[in-house]
C-alpha cells in the first residue's frame, strides 16, 4: 500500500490517494495499462489514472449530484479473475473502474455508462467470475 497526492482539477485541493497493489497489478495487466482509481470528495469524484508503476498519467473530475448514491452498490473485483479478452471494450472500461471502493453509480459516470446498463454488466461481470461481489452500501 502506498499513498500518494493528487491535485484536484475540480477543486484544486491536494488529495491523499492510496494506492493498493491490485490497482497496480490492474494497471499492468489493462490493455491500456492504466488504472482507474475513484475519490469521492467535496460532492464531486476525482478520477485518478495511474500505470502500474504508480505513476499518476492523469487526472479528471467528474460531479455527483445524485443523492441516491447512497443505496448503491460497490463491486469488488476477484482476486483471481479470468482472463481480460473475454470481455467485451464497455466491459473492459467498466471493469477498469472496479477496484472495490468505488460505488457503481459514479463508476458509471466516469466511465460514461448509462447507470441502468451499468448496473446489467457489473451483474454480468459477477456472474463471469470478474467481480467478487456487488456489496451493498450502508447507508447512515
Ligand atoms: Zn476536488
Amino acid at each position: 500500500m502506498r499513498r500518494i497526492s493528487v491535485r484536484c482539477p475540480e477543486c484544486g485541493e491536494t488529495i491523499g490517494v492510496e494506492l493498493n497493489d491490485s490497482a497496480l497489478k490492474r494497471a499492468s495487466t489493462s490493455p491500456s495499462g492504466l488504472a482507474a482509481i475513484v475519490v469521492v470528495h467535496r460532492g464531486h469524484a476525482l478520477i485518478v489514472y495511474v500505470d502500474g508503476e504508480g505513476n499518476v498519467r492523469a487526472t479528471s473530475a467528474t460531479s455527483v449530484h445524485d443523492a441516491r448514491i447512497l443505496a448503491d452498490v460497490v463491486p469488488v473485483p476477484s482476486p483471481r479473475h479470468p482472463e481480460l479478452r473475454g470481455l467485451s471494450k464497455e466491459e473492459l472500461k467498466l471493469f477498469a473502474f472496479c477496484y472495490g471502493k468505488a460505488q457503481l453509480r459514479v463508476i458509471a459516470k466516469a466511465a460514461g455508462i448509462p447507470y441502468g446498463r451499468a448496473r446489467i454488466l457489473a451483474e454480468k461481470l459477477r456472474n463471469l467470475g470478474y467481480l467478487k461481489e456487488l456489496r451493498k452500501v450502508v447507508e447512515g
